[in-house]
């Protein structure tokens, strides 16, 4: 039996392991609640809220198609081991991902039960991180050339091995799963066609003043695309997104050659889907960044830890009208736009002086991307 390995792809548009098992015969489609991320002290109820949204509708998905979407949770390879006890696998279809240390680490553990137990995983890229890559020079033209490959459409049917019931997938609750933290009722609701509708309103309307309205985090909320939490969830591809870019660029070109809103706009935008593997590669590259200064002589700059500060910052509480409304909007929406973020980050490096580790560990969990 293949199984088909859903991680931050949540998706059925453009996903090559999907398409593969397609034509290979009878499998199974598993997404699986890793019990060991659920405890990170990023992972959120908003976070799950997302999840259990993309994995709902990616059921429904899978279902138009024949097969349907089976949960476990458990530690990986642990889940496997159980599957294949009860069916053999022979093929493992997943996407690569990019994440922290504790996916790293379970990736490996992932690849030696493979390898003694004798299943093939094959991996796909989604994104433009380019693994085991030596140097960083030419990494551009390489984005250019994967943004570019042909969009992989949805398979028309697929082959669901086992049991054909097709019950309902579990989706454990937050506190079913023991996962904590500060509720956040005004977020993005998580799913595959929520990031179409995005994209396309982005692509129609909503971007049309994009290079001028990003920065204010009034404007931002509506003329920003609002896709980076459905391209960490991978409810879309980036690459279905540049694409779409592209397209819409030579659309506008068509009726106006110098569009002045629209022309600035989808390149400032196109830019920064580039920005956002150019920084993962670096912490694919060198992955002691999550915890530690780039440059190591600042190591000891900050030594002391300020808690009251810290509590301040971290309720919207400092008295700096701006910080506080930010970080306020922060807390119920898990968005708020790049520059505010920045300076989020630098008001609390500067102003307050904390080491950044405990403030940025506390940015990912209210992040819902
Ligand atoms: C302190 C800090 C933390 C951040 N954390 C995250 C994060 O956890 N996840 C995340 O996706 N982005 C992060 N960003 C980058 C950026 O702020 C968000 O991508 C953006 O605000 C998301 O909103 P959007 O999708 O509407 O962006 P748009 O402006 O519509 O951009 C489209 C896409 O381009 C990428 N992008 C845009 N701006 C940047 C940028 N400055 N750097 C890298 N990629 C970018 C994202 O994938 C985004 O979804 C962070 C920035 C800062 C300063």
């Amino acid at each position: 039996m293949i199984v088909v390995w859903f991680k931050k792809d949540l998706r059925v548009y453009d996903h090559k392991p999907l398409s593969l098992a397609s034509q290979l015969g009878p499998a199974q489609f598993i997404y699986v609640y890793e019990q060991e991320l659920l405890n990170e002290a990023s992972y959120s109820p908003a976070k799950h809220s997302f999840l259990n949204d993309s994995l709902a509708e990616l059921d429904q998905n899978l279902r138009k198609l024949g097969a349907s979407l089976t949960t476990f949770r458990g530690t990986l390879p642990g889940v496997f081991a159980q599957i294949h006890s009860r069916t053999p696998i022979t093929l493992l279809l997943s996407h690569e991902e990019t994440g922290n240390h504790l996916s790293y680490r379970r990736d490996i553990r992932v690849k030696e039960w493979c390898r003694e137990a004798g299943v093939k995983w094959q991996e796909f890229p989604q994104t433009g991180v380019i693994r085991a890559l030596k140097n960083r020079d030419g990494w551009a033209r390489s984005w250019n050339k994967r943004m570019n490959e042909a969009i992989i459409p949805a398979p028309n049917s697929l082959n669901l091995a086992g049991d054909n019931t097709r019950k309902d997938p579990t989706l454990y609750t937050p506190s079913e799963l023991g996962v904590k933290g500060l509720v956040q009722d005004k977020i993005q609701k998580g799913g595959e066609s929520q990031a179409h509708a995005l994209l396309q309103s982005f692509l129609t309307e909503r971007g049309k003043g994009y290079s001028s309205e990003m920065s204010s985090p009034i404007t931002a909320e509506n003329s920003r695309s609002r896709l980076s939490t459905y391209l960490a969830y991978g409810n879309i591809s980036i690459k279905s997104v540049f694409q779409a870019t592209q397209q819409r660029q030579e659309e506008i070109k068509s009726i106006n050659p110098k569009p002045k809103y629209w022309g600035r706009s989808l390149s400032a935008f196109s830019g920064r889907l580039r920005w956002h593997y150019h920084f993962m590669q670096k912490l694919e590259d060198e992955p002691s960044l999550e915890h530690f200064n780039l440059n190591r002589g600042f190591d000891e700059l900050r030594s002391e830890f300020d808690e009251e500060k810290f509590e301040a910052w971290k309720l919207g509480e400092t008295g700096y009208p701006i910080i506080d409304a930010c970080m306020k909007y922060l807390r119920q929406t898990g968005w708020i736009n790049f520059r505010m973020r920045a300076m989020l980050v630098s008001f609390s490096s500067y102003h307050l002086w904390l080491p950044w580790q405990r403030p940025a560990e506390y940015l990912a969990e209210l992040f819902l991307d």
